[in-house]
């Protein structure tokens, strides 16, 4: 891929000009309240870059799916931002993205100034499928850069999305990538060509259905796919065993015994657990027992057992073959790792990711939030990928509409 970066822009000059960026800013609310702003601040060195040199910047996100009509709020006056500078809100009378109101901020924006735009989803055209609408908003988009504009795409979480502000606004501007969507395209490209070995998959989460494509696209390129999670039951189910009443998508078992003919095959070891903590109910206080994965019914709970976590056999078997591995991808928690007595195998295949030599990378929303819940710090992992959706995606092999628009 050849696509143009941030820093070729920052060398042509910005300096007056009105440069529309595409951040990540999805984050988690409570009611109104953020509850985690890590995309935000994760988004801030760009836009530092580019007020620094003094560029006009004009900010799309997206929050969340939302309904109806902005509420049209009294613009906030300017504010001075984290280290002085400023940050302009677009208050929204009129009750649009693109408006009179944006284009007024947009107007009086000065050199080396912000404004965020309101949510794109508020307007429709923004997720249309139908080319010629999303392409009307992004003219709307554009517009409000002038005529000597241009592009940066920093929201590496909706490169999958062919939307307007992330796919239609690149192909009517010069375009360029942003750090964070560099970043995840170099770590996520190691993953999937000239893979340093041996490359341990290890895959957990709640539904074997949500991961299929990406295990039909590691096999033949992962050494080890290690199986944790709600979707360890789907594959023992497939090797005739019972699981009680842990979570089952039988519907699949076709499909992942096929995975695992295929996966001998092409030279790709699928490892499952070989103990299982089984609890008597769905809660953080149940009863619970460490069970041989082949019998998961004859624990004290009988057919209503429910595996809720790896036991500590699986969990040392997975950490020692992660700390033989050269590259290690983590999609997917071991267990449920919300409730302390299911957490252990989580908290191992973390611990063990710190401690291996290989590069390693954590990937996926719920991840991501239970290395972080439980206590390790970012820079203890080689990546830890800002975008779910769009990471699993590349891995499955898919085109991603926000990144080959960049391609040029
Ligand atoms: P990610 O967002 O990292 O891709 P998923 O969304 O696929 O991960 O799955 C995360 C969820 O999987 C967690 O909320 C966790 O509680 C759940 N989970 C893990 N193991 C089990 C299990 N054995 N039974 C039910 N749910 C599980
Ligand atoms: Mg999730």
């Amino acid at each position: 891929m050849t696509s143009h970066t941030l820093n070729e822009l920052l060398a042509e000059g910005v300096r007056g000009r009105y440069i529309l960026v595409r951040s990540d800013l999805n984050v988690p609310l409570d009611g109104s309240t953020v509850t985690d702003d890590g995309r935000i601040k994760a988004s801030l060195p760009v836009l530092s870059k580019l007020t620094d040199a003094g560029a006009r910047v004009l900010v799309t996100a997206h929050l969340g799916r939302p309904k109806g009509a902005p509420r049209g709020e009294a613009l906030p006056p300017p504010r001075s931002g984290p280290a002085g500078r400023t940050c302009r809100l677009q208050g929204h009378p009129g009750g649009d993205t693109v408006g009179s109101s944006a284009k007024e901020a947009a107007a009086s924006l000065q050199d080396g100034e912000a404004l965020v735009l309101e949510n794109v989803r508020f307007d429709a055209r923004e997720t249309s499928k139908d080319d010629a609408e999303r392409g009307a908003f992004a003219d709307e988009l554009v517009a409000l850069t002038g005529d000597n504009g241009a592009y940066v795409d920093d929201a590496f979480g909706a490169v999958h999305r062919k939307h307007a502000s992330v796919y239609d606004v690149a192909t009517r501007l010069p375009s360029y990538l942003g750090d964070l969507v560099h970043t995840e395209v170099e770590v996520l490209r190691k993953l999937t060509a000239d893979t340093q070995r041996p490359y341990v998959v290890v895959l957990g989460g709640s539904k074997v259905s949500d991961k299929l494509a990406v295990i039909d696209n590691l096999i033949g390129k992962a050494d080890t796919i290690l199986v944790g999670g709600g979707m360890l039951f789907t594959f023992l189910a497939a090797a005739g065993h019972k699981v009680a009443s842990s979570l089952l998508e039988e519907d699949q078992i076709p499909v992942v015994q096929d995975y695992l003919k295929r996966a001998s095959d092409a030279g790709t070891q699928f490892v499952v657990p070989t103990d299982v903590v089984v609890a008597e109910k769905f809660a953080a206080d149940a009863a619970h027992e460490t069970v041989a994965a082949d019998a998961i019914e004859d624990s004290s709970f009988g057919a209503q057992g429910i595996g809720l976590d790896i036991g500590p056999d699986s969990a040392a078997a997975f950490a020692s073959r992660i700390k033989g591995a050269k590259t290690v991808f983590w999609n997917g928690p071991m267990g449920v790792f919300e409730f302390e007595a299911f957490s252990a195998g989580t908290r191992a295949i973390a611990q063990a990711l710190t401690e291996t030599e290989a590069f390693t990378v954590v990937g996926g929303g719920d991840s991501a939030a239970a290395v972080r819940t439980l206590g390790f710090a970012d820079d203890q992992f080689g990546h830890i990928s800002t975008g779910g959706g769009a990471s699993l995606e590349y891995l499955e092999g898919k085109e991603l509409p926000g990144l080959s628009v960049l391609d040029r």
